[in-house]
């Protein structure tokens, strides 16, 4: 792997601008027309849109500044320094965990790569719900278009591993509709590493596109430093306060850096942004901030085969079902999309249920187990709010998310689907992660133990890797934080431009719809800025 082109390094070689961690010293002060906190998804693509117009952008990440030669493919490395609390961030109550990226490029550096648009019902929703006339199919269209075009969004054409086959294969025994996943790749190796860095580049996240774009065009890129909190004076963002933290994300010094901008981005993600925005005490007329913040709360079926299956190698999550999005309304009982995740060792012996004997048990059986998941569509139903983000003494994140009765009844009907679509691929035992669930030798008996399930909190294996929400965007200022242009309601020189700004969850892995969604904001505030018309392609 090693003696592949390393854009980052040759970058780095080139007299990029990067500070913080090993790079150069963090100044003290810093002016520029624009700072962006964050370097994933919805910051990558407002960086390469606003150098392009000439804009003078500084960006600051938490995380490191990884690449290619770093990504060996090992779970153990991967964890503590890309990801955000190691990869074990939980809720508050500790019922659910979430996975989110801390390094630049954000999630887009560990996402598993899979990319669909906001479906149109989701879109409706907003427009009827949100007062977002202006997000039609049609309007955004163009925007998704140009995102896909950079990002190399496309078909995926080899065939699917076996995970994600027999999604395919169970699913047509059953007469449920399923289909391929679009990727964001270009000449893809088929590892299935992408959630460790992809070692060969091959991934098309910000960390290889947008952010490189942007620093060859000039930008500033402060890693390992944290955007702690801003400055208010007058109904506007005076300065950024920001500290060095370490590679796990504690604080290193005290020192601060304090950077003036005539604008200031907000792209830390769902969770953080709007932690930061609390810490800074922004106003809340409406106490909007942070609340309705979704997960499409993951719940996984396990089986086994008789044939290896091998989870781990070959692209993950090439094969998808939204049958069950569309069995009932939008804002009906919770609908749920099915998907074939990857699987590794660590985050499979994390994720599993059980202990000693019995974890020993499937452990072994690790090359024959296969697994589905399903994301619960939250948000769009008035027991289905979503969580609050809330801050501990120290000023760090916590995100307060009620596993309602509403949502575990949609993962009863979940873990049932995914039980006989295994059972219609020819699984030999089926197992629904859940404490006090075991394996089940046919569909009969595993239906009517998973009927008798207890869908409570923390018997129920929760998990998370799509945190959107909590800086909603909304047509009226009493039912959302930014206005439809990204623009904060009471902040007039700071934007949300990431996934925080979704009124409800997606219903579809997200990251298209920000790439989309902050294409179209983030081409809107250039204009507004220097009256500049740019595109991303
Ligand atoms: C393991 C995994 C697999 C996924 N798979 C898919 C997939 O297949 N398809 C899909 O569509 N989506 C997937 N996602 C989700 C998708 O990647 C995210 O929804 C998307 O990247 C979110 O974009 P964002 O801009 O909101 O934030 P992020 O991309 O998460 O970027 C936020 C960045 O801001 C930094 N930051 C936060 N706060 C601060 C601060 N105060 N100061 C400085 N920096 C800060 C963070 O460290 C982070 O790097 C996956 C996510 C994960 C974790
Ligand atoms: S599957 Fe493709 S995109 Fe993912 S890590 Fe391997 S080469 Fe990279």
């Amino acid at each position: 792997m090693s003696q592949l082109p390393d854009p980052i390094r040759e970058g780095l070689a080139r007299g990029w601008k990067v500070f913080g961690g090993p790079h150069a010293a963090l100044p003290a002060s810093l002016s520029c027309d624009v700072a962006i906190i964050g370097s994933g998804a919805g910051a990558g693509i407002t960086a390469e849109l606003l150098t392009k117009a000439g804009l003078e952008v500084v960006l600051i990440e938490e995380g490191p500044l990884r690449s290619s030669t770093d990504f060996k493919q090992r779970e153990s490395d991967a964890y503590p320094s890309l990801y955000q609390e190691s990869a074990a961030r939980k809720t508050a109550d500790k019922a659910i965990n979430i996975l989110q990226g801390r390094c630049v490029g954000g999630s887009t550096t560990v996402n598993w790569t899979s990319s669909f648009r906001t479906p149109s019902s989701t879109l409706s929703h907003w427009q009827q719900r949100f007062g977002l006339a202006e997000l039609t199919d049609d309007a955004m269209s163009p925007w998704f278009a140009a995102a896909e075009r950079r990002l190399n969004i496309g078909p995926w054409l080899t065939p699917p591993n076996e995970n994600n086959d027999l999604l395919r294969r169970g699913a047509a025994k059953l007469g449920i509709p399923a289909a391929a996943i679009h990727r964001n790749v270009k000449g893809c190796w088929n590892l299935g590493s992408c959630g460790m860095g992809c070692p060969t580049n091959a991934k098309q996240s910000m960390l290889v596109t947008t952010i490189p774009a942007a620093l060859d065009q000039g930008a500033n890129l402060i890693t390992q430093t944290q955007a702690r909190e801003f400055e208010l004076s007058g109904g506007k963002v005076a300065a950024l306060r920001c500290t060095p933290v370490k590679i796990d994300g504690t604080p290193a010094s005290d020192s601060v850096t304090r950077i003036v901008a005539k604008h200031y981005v907000v792209a830390g993600g769902a969770i953080n942004s709007p932690a930061l925005l609390k810490r800074s005490n922004a106003p809340d007329p409406h106490g909007r901030l942070g609340t309705r913040t979704f997960l499409h709360p993951v719940v996984i079926s396990a089986a086994t085969f008789d044939q290896n299956v091998e989870a781990w190698n070959g692209a993950p999550q090439t094969i998808y079902s939204d049958h069950f999005l569309g069995t009932q309304t939008i804002d009906g009982p919770i609908g749920y999309k099915l998907e074939a995740p990857p699987m590794h060792p660590v985050i499979f012996a994390s994720t599993l249920t059980g202990f000693g004997q019995r974890q020993a048990e499937l452990l072994r059986s690790f090359p024959q187990m296969h697994s589905l998941l399903a994301l619960l569509r939250d948000g769009f139903h008035e027991e289905s709010p979503g969580g609050t983000v809330t801050l501990r003494s120290d000023g760090t994140p916590m995100l307060d998310y009620p596993l309602t009765d509403f949502v575990m009844e949609g993962a009863r009907r979940a873990f049932l689907s995914m039980a006989e679509i295994q059972f219609a691929a020819g699984a030999r035992t089926v197992s629904p992660v859940h404490e006090m669930a075991t394996s089940y030798t046919t569909w009969a008996e595993a239906r009517d133990a998973i009927r008798a399930l207890p869908m409570k909190p923390y018997v129920t294996r929760v998990v998370s890797a799509h945190v959107m929400g909590g800086c909603g965007l909304a047509g009226s200022e009493r039912l959302g934080v930014v206005r439809p242009d990204g623009q904060h309601w009471q902040l007039n020189n700071v934007s949300v431009h990431d996934g925080s700004l979704f009124p409800t969850s997606i219903g579809a892995n997200p990251q298209l719809s920000i790439y989309g969604l902050v294409n179209k904001l983030a081409t809107g505030l250039v204009k507004r800025l220097n009256g500049r018309d740019v595109t991303l392609a």
